[in-house]
This record gives C-alpha cells, structure tokens and sequence, in this order.
C-alpha cells in the first residue's frame, strides 16, 4: 500500500517539475529578446566608444592630419608596430621642411597599450571603436594611416622684396667705398708712424745700454788707487 502511495507522490511531483519548467519556457516566448543578433544587428550596434578597435590619424574637415612626423609614436611603440618614412618638401616661401610620407601601422601586432596617442605631442592619433577587422591575411592588417592624399598647401607665396631704389643703391654703394677707403688710409698712417718710431726706440736703446758700461768703468778706475793706496800703506807698517 505504501508502495502505491510513494508511485503517485512521485507521479505528482515530476508534474509539478513539468509545468514549472514550462512555465518558464512559456515566459520566456513573450519577453524581449536580449541575444545580439550580429551580424543582422550592423546598423544599431552598440560599441563602447572607449574600446580599442584600430590606430588612426585626426583628420580635420580639409583632410589635413596634424602629425608632423617626429617619430615620437614610433619610439614609444613597443613592439615596433609603427614605422614611418618621411620626406623632404619645398614650402612656397622656399625654405624646406620634413613631412611625412608612409605611416604604416601593423595592426596584427598590436596592444592598444595606446602608448602612441598619449605621447604624440601633436594629439595627432586616436583608436577608433570599429571592431570588424578579420581578415583572410596577416598582409592585410598592415596599414597606410595617411591614406587621404595631401590637399594643396593653399597658403600664399611670399611676396618679393620691392627692388631697391638705384640712386639709394648707389648712394650706399659710394658710402661704403668711402669708408674702407677711410680704413686703409688710416691703417697706412699708423703703419708709417710705427715705422718711424722704431730706428728712435733702437738709438735709445742703445745708449740706455752703454751708459752703465761707462759707469761700471768709472767705478774700476776709481777702485784701482784705492787697492794701490792700501798696498803702499801695509808696506809702512
Ligand atoms: S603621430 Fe604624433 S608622435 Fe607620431 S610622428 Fe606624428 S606627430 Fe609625432
Ligand atoms: S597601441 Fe601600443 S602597440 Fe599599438 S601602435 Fe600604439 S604604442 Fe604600438
């Protein structure tokens, strides 16, 4: 009797399991739907902007991009994902400067540590949120940042030095002659004056170098009666 008792007990609770579980399923049939639904979701996506997804350079509405090739990024970078190439162009006012000519940007060896935007000192870089870069190739996933062909440098030519008035010219001209002309005859004068000098500073010099000499022999012809005297008085004692 206890047996048939426990079979329908049992019977009773495995239903009461069914109808819970279905009862849940059955919920679920008319809530919302929170799986994304990717790809067919593309249009209302929802990606944090923070997320790191690909390098990029600035562009401002003219397409100009602010990096000024310093190889700052490049440095920094450190698994050399980066690599620059630069070259050499004529500014309209003729003076030459460095630009850039290639970034290139391997994304497949990439971090996003985002070393090269913090320490780009132009704010020149960014990490855009698009995620989607699978590829077929790791070739591919190597990058041209500077993709955008350089617009015109629209700046004006500076214009030319006015041509100099030709009497001023001259004038100025004349002026300068006369003034070297000024300098050498001056630098002559005191060339002839020293050579005038010198045969008077010799004669001096010579007699400055004689005059002692008579001294000294004055001073030996005075000595010599004196040690004669001395003599003579030893010999009366
Ligand atoms: S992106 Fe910035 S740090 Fe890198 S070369 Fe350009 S200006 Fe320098
Ligand atoms: S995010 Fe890091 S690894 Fe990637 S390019 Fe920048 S510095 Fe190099």
């Amino acid at each position: 009797m206890s047996s048939i008792k426990e079979y329908f007990s049992e019977v009773g609770k495995g239903l009461k399991s069914l109808v819970t579980g279905m009862a849940v399923t059955g919920k679920e049939f008319v809530t919302p739907k929170v799986t994304e639904q990717y790809p067919e979701n593309r249009a209302t996506l929802n990606i944090a902007d923070r997320f790191r997804a690909e390098l990029t350079l600035k562009y401002d509405a003219q397409g100009h991009h602010k990096c000024i090739a310093c190889g700052i990024c490049q440095m920094n970078c450190p698994n050399g994902t980066i690599q620059l190439t630069t070259k050499m162009v004529e500014l309209p006012d003729g003076k030459k400067k460095r630009k850039l000519d290639k970034y290139m940007y391997d994304l497949g060896s990439c971090t996003f540590c985002m070393l090269c935007v913090t320490t780009c000192p132009q704010d020149a870089l960014e990490f855009t949120n698009d995620f989607e870069q699978a590829t077929f190739t790791r070739g591919a996933l190597i990058k041209q940042l500077n993709y955008r062909p350089e617009p015109k440098d629209d700046s004006p030519a500076p214009a030319p030095k006015p041509a100099m008035d030709p009497e001023k010219l001259a004038k100025i001209k004349a002026e300068a002659l006369a003034k070297a002309a000024k300098i050498k005859a001056e630098k002559e004068a005191a060339a002839k004056a020293a050579a005038a000098q010198t045969p008077a500073a010799a004669e001096s010099k010579t007699e400055s170098t004689e005059k002692p000499a008579q001294a000294s022999g004055v001073a030996t012809q005075d000595a010599k009666p004196a040690t004669e005297n001395t003599k003579e008085e030893n010999k009366e004692n």
